[in-house]
């Protein structure tokens, strides 16, 4: 952590969301929002709150859109210099509405928006001069504003000792170029830490079979790998050392978007700040299943203290 702040690029946006569930938004429903979101301003968000140094890349239009997400960053203890405001365009949005069988309907505004509309400024150049880590979402290497950055940033990062880590979350609803897979797959092989849920796994191995992939993957020259389960916890996995596994917290699951992220900036954080595997899981594990409590992709996001607090009082699932 001393080496300097976690950076993450990519897309900064309002959520607002139905509150029933049901078929998309051909009808007026009942909506609530705006909440602060995006994968990377959620991971940069959990990041902060649990202690580490971190700081946002990205743009939001001069709106309270926009407002409502560097005052929530600002707040949690993210460094914002390197978040740009757009005067011409609105701050990105995503309507979203539950379907009966947990799979969601969106609306986007984010490709002709503040969101995509980055790129390689002083008060960015002056951020990653001084970053000590960098965190990638695969969901943003289709924006060409994200993979700009990101491929200026990596170099100056590594060249300063800092670490990469990469989570293969690829929209299953968005289908990529050989371009965008290109890409993955070099960031992929240059991750010191991976972060994968379910099948990414392999898709981000390039082959079946969970134990296959990691093998692969450690070939490949990652170092650190934690896979993400949902509600049947997290595993580490480490060349060369036994995997280390950790259930669940038992929660009612009232919003499941950013469970993700939070896991991944609650781990990536903690072991930036020197905690152990075990210790750093166990946080991940908190920090996913306490926001999934709370209605708004980073309002469950919390403090060190806060998930302390919601460590002693949590049972585990089957534990
Ligand atoms: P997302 O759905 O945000 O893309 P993901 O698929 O990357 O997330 P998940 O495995 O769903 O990752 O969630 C990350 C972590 O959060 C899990 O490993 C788990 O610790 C915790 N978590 C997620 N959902 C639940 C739940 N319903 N109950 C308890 N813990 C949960
Ligand atoms: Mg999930």
């Amino acid at each position: 952590d001393s080496l300097g702040p976690t950076i993450c690029v990519g897309e900064i946006l309002v959520e607002i969301m139905a509150t029933t569930i049901g078929d998309g938004f051909r009808e007026p429903i009942d909506l609530i929002g705006p909440f602060p979101s995006g994968a990377p301003a959620i991971f940069i968000s959990q990041c902060a709150r649990i202690g580490g140094m971190a700081a946002m890349i990205g743009a939001v239009g001069e709106d309270d859109f926009g407002r409502i997400n560097t005052e929530r960053l600002a707040d949690d203890g993210a460094d914002i210099s390197a978040i740009a405001v757009d005067l011409d365009y609105p701050t990105g949005s995503a309507f979203v509405r539950y379907r009966s069988d947990g799979s969601r309907d969106f609306v986007y505004n984010i490709a002709t928006s503040a969101a995509a509309r980055f790129g390689w400024i002083g008060n960015v150049e002056a951020l990653v001069s001084r970053a000590g880590h960098l965190h990638v979402m695969g969901s943003g290497l289709s924006m060409q504003s994200a993979v700009d950055v990101i491929e200026r940033a990596l170099p100056i990062i590594r060249e300063r000792g800092g670490s990469l880590s990469v989570d293969p979350n690829l929209r299953k609803e968005i289908t990529y170029d050989a371009d965008t897979k290109k890409r993955f797959r070099n960031l992929i092989a240059t991750a010191d830490l991976l972060l994968p849920s379910g099948e990414e796994l392999e898709l981000a191995a390039g082959i079946e079979g969970e134990d296959a992939a990691i093998e692969r993957l450690f070939e490949m020259g990652v170092k650190e790998i934690a896979l993400k389960r949902g509600s049947a916890g997290a595993t580490v996995f480490r060349p060369g050392a036994e995997p280390v596994s950790a259930a669940a917290f038992e929660v009612e699951e009232i919003d499941p978007t950013g469970a993700g992220d939070c896991f991944g900036g609650a781990y990536v954080a903690s072991r930036r700040l020197g905690l152990s595997v075990e210790e750093a899981l166990t946080y991940a594990n908190a920090a996913g299943a306490r926001n999934v409590t709370r209605r708004g992709p980073m309002e469950g996001a919390g403090t060190r203290e806060e998930l302390d607090r919601f460590i002693a009082e949590t049972p585990r699932l089957g534990g």
